[in-house]
């Protein structure tokens, strides 16, 4: 009985339910803001080749420094700024988390956001505040600026553009809680491929900044690489929680071999975009949906039932995100990820059957 987990693990863990992922197998997988598109056949080949000679019997680069100095080339990282590299983003938030969970710790971020950010608090027994933004999404800046002054939190992160909304919000604000924040300020650019702002010329310049992204929306989810830029004092101390192999060999290969190829990502993004925009349009044109501009590469849409519909678009082969019940702000929301052309055209179908 001592010796059961459900003795030993703490009861708010125990409480938890796990990360839920569907299981997406034979749908057309528009949930999690994956690239659609894959490597050109010729790229891959080659990638394949150099994959081959990756010493795999040996541990990998523990600074991983090859390819931090390219993604510094490749991302406009200013010289100032040091770079941190992640297992993903999502364990990059672990180790902001972990570094600044001194008793009594708070950890800021806005509802609806990035559903990690509040985990990873719990996790670390950080205390959360949840800062709701405006029915548009929007930020209630007035709100969050006395909730600085009253919480003083450790950590405040910001999606920029947030998920699961879209919306990016000013940059005017976010430099406002720069100036207002008692404590180490995150942007979380993972969509910023498809935005039309970043924070990252700031980087390494205002102190108590750190700028995040990742390789996953572009088209490499499945290596896990994210990647944070900071002053050397915020690098050098979140670098100190880092389990010391934390990017492998082949996902540190793949980085530095598709790096030298971006021009192909940047290509894909700028497709996406114009993809956005062009079921943006059709979007507008159901009455019963409203969509919220998104600077991400999805749209999140509004609808009178969002579990009908997303039980419907599931009847029809589509996995999309359904929003609803996750926050009161989300009501009867739904988050399509912008997919090939051919992927978006049976959302626009299905949607067609359902609305007419
Ligand atoms: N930040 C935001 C805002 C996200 O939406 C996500 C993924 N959905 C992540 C970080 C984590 O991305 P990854 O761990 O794949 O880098």
């Amino acid at each position: 009985m001592k010796r059961s987990a459900a003795h030993l693990i703490r009861p708010e863990i125990l409480d938890m339910p796990a990360y839920p992922v569907a299981d997406a197998t034979g749908y057309i997988k528009l949930d999690a803001m994956e690239n659609p598109f894959r490597l050109p056949a010729a790229l891959r080949s080659e990638l394949g080749r150099r994959l081959s000679d990756v010493l795999i019997n040996r541990y990998p680069d523990p600074s991983g420094g090859g390819l931090k100095a390219q993604l510094a080339a490749c991302f406009a990282i200013p010289p100032e700024a040091e770079v941190l590299l992640g297992n993903g983003s999502d364990e990059i938030i672990t180790l902001i988390t972990q570094a600044l969970a001194r008793p009594g710790a708070k950890l800021m971020a806005f509802e609806p956001s990035f559903v990690m950010y509040r985990l990873n608090a719990q996790f670390s027994r950080v205390d959360y505040v949840g800062i709701p933004l405006n029915a548009d999404f929007s930020l209630d800046l007035p709100r969050v600026l006395a909730a600085i002054r009253e919480h003083q939190p450790a950590v405040i992160f910001i999606a920029y553009p947030n998920n699961p909304t879209g919306s990016r919000f000013e940059r005017a604000d976010v430099e406002a809680i720069l100036d207002a924040a008692t404590g180490l300020v995150v942007v979380d650019e993972a969509y910023q491929a498809f935005a039309s702002d970043s924070l990252m010329d700031l980087a390494g310049k205002v102190e108590h900044l750190l700028v995040m992204r990742t390789l996953s929306k572009i088209g490499l989810a499945g290596i896990r690489l994210g990647y944070a830029a900071s002053t050397p004092a915020w690098i050098e101390a979140i670098n100190k929680v880092r389990p010391p192999y934390n990017v492998n060999v082949l996902t540190q290969e793949t980085a530095r071999f598709v790096l030298e190829h971006h021009a192909v990502f940047d290509g894909q993004a700028q497709d996406l975009c114009r993809e956005r925009a062009r079921v943006a349009e059709r979007l507008a044109g159901f009455a019963a949906l409203t969509q919220f501009p998104s600077e991400a590469n999805f749209i999140t849409v509004r609808v009178p039932d969002a579990d009908a519909l997303h039980a419907f678009l599931k009847q029809a082969g589509i996995l999309i995100k359904n929003l609803h019940g996750s926050h009161p702000l989300l009501d009867n929301c739904l988050r399509i990820t912008i997919g090939a052309p051919e992927e978006n055209d049976a959302v626009l179908a299905a949607l067609t059957a359902y609305f007419e």
